[in-house]
């Protein structure tokens, strides 16, 4: 009997220290979040934390006197390239959030490109930029995604339905509207773009977007100054 006692015990500890580690994993570790929190539950209060989709930031690194690329969406620019959302993930782009529902802030091209949706893309989207405008020669591709209901009901444009292959689209073009689809129905995230920059394979496709080592940081593409490692976390992050 005592032995019975002894393996339940044991396995209720065993329990206990996975669900602690799990619970650890999961931590949420960038210092970015609590305002993130803030601006989605009072999105109203914060009109000066906001960037506007087509426009271009001037705080950063700069080409010729203007960044490459426009800024897709609107919203507060919350999550940065190389935020830590757990000690085994580093994010691999920049996450723009509207504080609107799902369906009402406009995501455009932020540069000319050859989009291409996969056929079993609900919410993502890539587009091919053959010319990297910061270093000329290679070719990158940049890559949108959440866009799409909790439920995975897409919101992308109808003009690019799945299995849109290599179809050019100029900076601006209207690609569809943010959305909460995390990739598992019914557990939303917050209404957001998830925008990246992903390099090329060399054999004419992309590299796997979901790890960060096959993405670039997007900030000095969209002029950007601030990175994740920079211990200045005020917004805006986009004003002079
Ligand atoms: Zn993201």
């Amino acid at each position: 009997m005592k032995k019975y006692i002894l393996v339940a015990a044991a396995v209720v500890a065993v329990g206990g220290l996975a669900a602690v580690l799990f619970w650890a994993s999961r931590r949420d570790t960038s210092p970015r979040s609590p305002r993130v929190d803030e601006f989605i539950r009072n999105p109203a209060n914060h009109p000066d934390w906001t960037v506007e989709a087509g426009s271009r930031c001037t705080t950063g690194v700069l080409r010729d006197g203007i960044s490459p690329f426009i800024l897709p969406t609107n919203g507060f620019i919350g999550y940065l390239w190389g935020d830590t959302f757990d000690p085994s993930h580093l994010h691999q782009g920049i996450d723009i959030f509207s504080g609107e529902i799902p369906g009402k802030a406009p995501v455009i091209a932020a540069a000319d490109g050859y989009l291409t949706r996969l056929a079993d893309w609900k919410s993502s989207l890539i587009i091919r930029i053959p010319n990297d405008p910061l270093q000329p020669g290679r070719q990158i591709w940049t890559y949108y995604t959440h866009m799409a209901g909790p439920d995975g009901v897409s919101l992308i444009s109808p003009d690019f339905p799945p299995g849109t292959k290599e179809v050019f689209v100029k900076a601006g073009t209207f690609l569809g509207t943010q959305g909460n689809f995390s990739g598992t129905p019914g557990q939303p995230v917050g209404v957001h773009l998830h925008f990246s920059i992903v390099l090329d394979d060399g054999k004419g496709g992309f590299r796997n977007e979901l790890q960060i080592e096959n993405t670039l940081d997007p900030s000095p593409y969209l002029g950007l100054a601030l990175k994740a490692t920079s211990s200045d976390n005020l917004p805006p992050l986009c004003r002079e």
